[in-house]
């Protein structure tokens, strides 16, 4: 049953200055079911300008340095009181500065420091959509252990907005159980939407942002990639881990278990449709094969080659023995009949390859064992795989084609994506081989 009601979460650069304010307004009031605003902290209004919420990270090091935070402290001031000002609204958060200063000054928390961006950015846009303000820190709860509790500020929070026709709430942060302020990662306001969206019982969580959507590839590599349409929650989940960054890593898990979908869109272009992010997309055949391409760099292959080693009961095992006792997480296991390669983080394995190579002669004497740096992985995912014939062969083909050895091949069990290894300069060339193959 529809809530008629939207919630919206606007990025930082969608409120980093008068301007962007003006915009977001427009997108708010062309929808009264628009109720519910997650507010971010001014983002960077260009390429050589600071975000606030990096130059509240700042103070809090100059104050632990014992040094001045006042020509800082005035610089994020003053971004303030001039889309205050450019916005010709009439109030002043002079206080609200005081007080934070003098809570700086007196060494408070990094992450209350941190948290005062989006906090301070939420009250100047309630006031300029004459929408009520809810404090995040009264409706968004962890646990003592530093985790996120989420039946607490479900229960609390759908309370506190059911008696809000219209309101702002700050992302980023919430409370702990003594009150303290407590962030989320970077990038966490995107989380704060989802925990609302889930609160209010949203029928849609609207994530407005300066993209038009969630890419079909990274336009660092990519020229000009297209925007998916429609992308599952575990497609997307896919690609985030392999580099694609559009929503922050956890923000799915809230409106996921309550089935709302999400929307990506352009605060900038806001008649595109974005993307839409669902838990279940039927698999169509008209539709493109993959849904979208990722990856990153920074991977170590291990390679382990010994005869018979199909025979070999546990040798499987005490590999990853020697991995897990070393702290080392891998993050894929091909193997053959006689051979197993393993790719792990590169940043795990660096000081650790002499003792990881040492142990595992000894607990399972290999024929072969050789550990290399610099492998990327690219990540091919889709939901329509399943129903394709020869999708391996035309990734196949389109690395060959651009003269690019594949180093390692894994596809996942779900049949929803296929993982590559190359080396790290093939990268890009093999990226841009994939997406012509598949996207016209
Ligand atoms: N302002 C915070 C950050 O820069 C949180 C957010 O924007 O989502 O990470």
């Amino acid at each position: 049953m529809s809530s008629g009601i939207k919630v919206v979460k606007f990025g930082g650069s969608s409120l980093a200055d008068a301007e962007h304010f003006r915009k977001v307004a427009d997108i708010i009031n062309s929808d009264p079911e628009r109720r519910f605003v997650v507010a971010s902290a001014p983002g960077k209004r260009n390429s050589d300008d600071e975000k606030v919420t990096d130059m509240l990270y700042k103070c809090y090091d100059l104050t632990r340095n014992g040094e001045s935070i006042d020509n800082i402290f005035l610089c994020i001031k003053r971004r303030y009181d001039k889309i205050i000002k450019d916005l010709k609204m009439d109030f002043s958060l002079d206080n609200e500065f005081s007080k934070i200063k003098l809570a700086i000054l007196h060494h408070a928390g990094r992450d209350y420091i941190a948290s005062r961006g989006e906090y301070l950015n939420a009250i100047v846009l309630s006031k300029y959509l004459g929408y009520d303000f809810i404090d995040a820190e009264k409706g968004i709860f962890f646990c003592e252990d530093g985790s996120f509790d989420a039946e607490n500020t479900n229960k609390t929070l759908s309370a506190i907005l059911e008696k809000h026709k219209n309101a702002v709430i700050p992302g980023f942060y919430g409370s702990m159980p003594n009150g303290t302020i407590k962030t989320f990662t970077r990038g966490g306001s995107d989380f704060t939407g989802s925990v609302v969206a889930r609160a209010a019982r949203a029928d849609i969580y609207e994530n407005w942002t300066d993209v038009s959507g969630v890419l079909m590839a990274d336009p660092r590599y990519v020229k000009n990639p297209r925007a998916i349409d429609v992308i599952t929650y575990k497609e997307l989940r896919e690609l985030s881990y392999m580099g694609a960054s559009v929503l922050h890593d956890e923000a799915i898990f809230p409106v996921r278990v309550a089935g709302i979908p999400i929307n990506i869109r352009n605060t900038n272009r806001p008649a595109d449709k974005g993307t839409m992010i669902v838990q279940n997309a039927p698999a169509n055949k008209n539709s493109d094969i993959i849904t979208g391409i990722a990856g990153k760099k920074g991977f170590s292959i291990i390679v382990l080659e010994k005869d018979m080693m199909n025979n070999e009961i546990g040798f499987g095992k005490k590999v990853l023995e020697v991995l897990m006792n070393n702290n080392v997480s891998f993050e894929h296991l091909p193997s053959g009949i006689d051979a197993m390669s393993i790719i792990v983080s590169t940043d795990e394995i660096k000081d650790k390859k002499l003792i990881v190579a040492d142990e595992i002669k000894k607990y399972v004497h290999p024929d072969y064992i050789s550990i290399d740096d610099g492998i990327a992985l690219i990540a091919v995912v889709g939901r329509n795989m399943v129903n394709g014939i020869g999708t391996a062969y035309r990734v196949f083909k389109a690395a060959a084609e651009s003269g690019v050895n594949i180093k390692m091949i894994d596809q996942g069990s779900g049949e929803m994506n296929i993982i590559i290894g190359v080396k790290e300069e093939d990268y890009e060339k093999v990226l841009q081989a994939i997406y012509s193959e598949f996207v016209h």
